[in-house]
């Protein structure tokens, strides 16, 4: 093993045993690193304090060498703090799709960086920035939804939205392929959020969280990731 040093976002912290964790950080390449981080959870411990999820830190650690070794942390110092504790959603959510991206790339940590501040901004509504995280999150994976004119045909005449077919449909197609009819306003929160015109998406704020509940079930069908925490998620939004 040798030392490394790196600096990177916080991600992920898990409990291993009665005083470790294991912790997942991102660094500034989008590459991301697992680590054995001992005695984080020891009263006394210096580098318990810097380890909140969301901060920015310098890690050097043992990098494993091996595939089935794990690094090891042997200090963390933060270089960005976080305004702790958040309680939002947007934040979780934020977090745990970072963690489900599996191949490095900048695009990773440019997701994470930019969507950080719409995650903890107090100010900035929680679900609008749920929204925007699933549909940055989309648009990196590769399963965006088109929105532009119907998907099956071309036609301009937008009648409702299709999640198995990725995208807006036409009267004709929808005549053709029945299946769910959405409510016009619906539509247009579709239409907005993945024209990224965020501006205009505030006016259809009652269907936030349907939209937000057919995007997870949407990630889940086309690229197998299942959100786990959205029980988590609601109960947070209830306080
Ligand atoms: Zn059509």
């Amino acid at each position: 093993m040798s030392q490394t040093i790196t600096k990177g976002f916080l991600i992920a912290r898990l409990d291993h045993g009665t005083f470790d964790e294991i912790i997942t950080f991102i660094d500034d390449y989008g590459n991301k690193f697992v680590c054995l981080a001992k005695g984080t959870k020891k009263i006394y411990s210096k580098n318990a304090r810097n380890l909140q999820i969301g901060n920015y830190c310098e890690f050097i650690f043992f990098l494993a060498r091996e595939i089935n070794k794990i690094s090891k942390l042997v200090k963390v110092n933060v270089i960005k703090q976080i305004q702790w504790p958040i309680f939002r959603t947007s934040f979780f959510l934020l977090n745990e799709l970072a963690n489900k991206l599996i191949y490095p790339s900048i695009k990773n940590l440019v997701f994470y960086k930019n969507l950080l501040p719409l995650a903890t901004n107090p100010t900035f509504n929680d679900q609008k920035a749920q929204l925007i995280i699933l549909q940055k999150f989309c648009k990196l994976s590769g399963v965006e939804l088109f929105v532009d004119k119907c998907v099956l045909c071309g036609s301009n005449k937008i009648k409702t939205m299709n999640f198995n077919l990725k995208g807006l449909i036409c009267q004709n197609c929808f005549t053709q392929n029945n299946k769910e009819l959405y409510p016009l306003n619906f539509n247009k929160l579709v239409h907005f959020l993945f024209k990224e015109k965020y501006d205009s998406i505030n006016n259809f704020s009652s269907y936030y969280q349907s939209l937000i509940n057919y995007l997870v079930v949407y990630i889940k069908n086309s690229l197998g990731i299942k959100i786990l925490d959205q029980n988590f998620f609601h109960f947070y939004n209830k306080k």
